[in-house]
């Protein structure tokens, strides 16, 4: 038995920190997306019991580590699933980029497997799951658009924003998160409005949207990191209808309604950022220019 499934990555349209809890974890309010740039993943059922992981992509661990991996061994033991599984990665969403490649990985294979091992496990059910393997998995998991709270994990879906091109540019470093979160201080950021942008959302106004992108991480990378600040200065000259800093960093994107616009955009930061996109926001009717 054979499966495709489709890992999309996501972007923040705003991000907030509220306070670092006893536990340790940050309690967050981000509102998220998903954008038509996407992980494919290859299931196939094995008689044996084991779990094989493959990916071609040099910087994704080929073993246990791997979040995909880490799904799989999760739905075995939670179920005691005698079948094995064979998982084959081919990875399009750039690694450690801010974009929750891992875990929506992670989240497809949860997807894929309640199928393939008839699990019939409900969609909360599944996210509830993920979230033991990663905070951003349960949002996968939905393939949506949605509030995520708590540490991430409490999911409140939305309808899609209104269509609008996204252009993302990587620059060629890497961010660690953990980095990030430790020189944040919460007294010197500016909160977005939570409330604000899912209104706004409800609401399908995009200029609002445009104007409500926050995110609080972004004062600690584009201080580390100037090539960050860089990219969002460049975008914004060249006409973007809103421009934000996805999760930890360092990946950037662009909101833009005109396509003519997003491709010029696409065009010149080709120029010097070697990993560029330019793809659509997921889930409503294409009605673009
Ligand atoms: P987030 O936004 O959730 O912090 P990210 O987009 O910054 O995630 P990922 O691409 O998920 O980061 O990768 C972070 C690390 O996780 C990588 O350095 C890699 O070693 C590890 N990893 C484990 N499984 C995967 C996977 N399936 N794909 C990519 N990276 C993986």
């Amino acid at each position: 038995m054979y499966l495709l499934e489709k890992a999309p990555a996501k972007i923040n349209l705003s991000l907030d920190v509220l306070y670092k809890r006893p536990d340790q974890y940050h309690e967050v309010e981000m509102v998220m997306t998903t954008i038509d740039l996407a992980d494919r993943i290859e299931l196939i059922v094995l008689q044996e019991d084991r779990i094989e992981i493959k990916s071609e992509n040099r910087f994704v661990p080929n073993d246990e580590r791997n979040l995909a991996y880490r799904a799989a061994k999760l739905l075995k033991d939670t179920f005691s699933i005698q079948n094995g599984v064979r998982i084959y990665i081919e990875k399009q969403i750039p690694v450690a980029a801010g974009l929750a490649g891992g875990s929506s990985d992670a989240a497809a294979t949860l997807r894929g497997l309640n199928k393939l091992w008839n699990l019939n496990l409900s969609t909360k059910e599944l996210a509830d799951l993920g979230a033991e393997i990663g905070s951003d998995v349960s949002f996968c998991v939905y393939d949506s658009t949605a509030l995520a709270s708590g540490r991430g994990e409490q999911i409140t879906e939305l309808p899609p924003p209104p269509a609008c091109w996204v252009v993302l540019a990587k620059p060629a470093i890497g961010v660690s998160t953990q980095t990030i979160y430790q020189n944040l201080n919460l007294e010197d950021v500016q909160h977005p409005s939570t409330k604000k942008m899912v209104e706004a959302i409800q609401q399908q106004r995009y200029e609002e949207i445009c104007s409500q992108v926050g995110n609080v991480l972004e004062t600690v990378t584009l201080r580390l990191y100037p090539e960050v600040k860089q990219i969002k200065e460049q975008m914004e000259q060249s006409g973007a209808d809103a421009v934000l800093m996805s999760g930890s960093g360092p990946t950037v994107f662009a909101l833009v309604q005109q396509e003519s616009r997003a491709q010029r955009m696409y065009n010149s930061l080709k120029g010097f950022c070697e990993e560029v996109y330019m793809v659509r926001m997921l889930g409503y009717p294409q009605t673009l220019d």
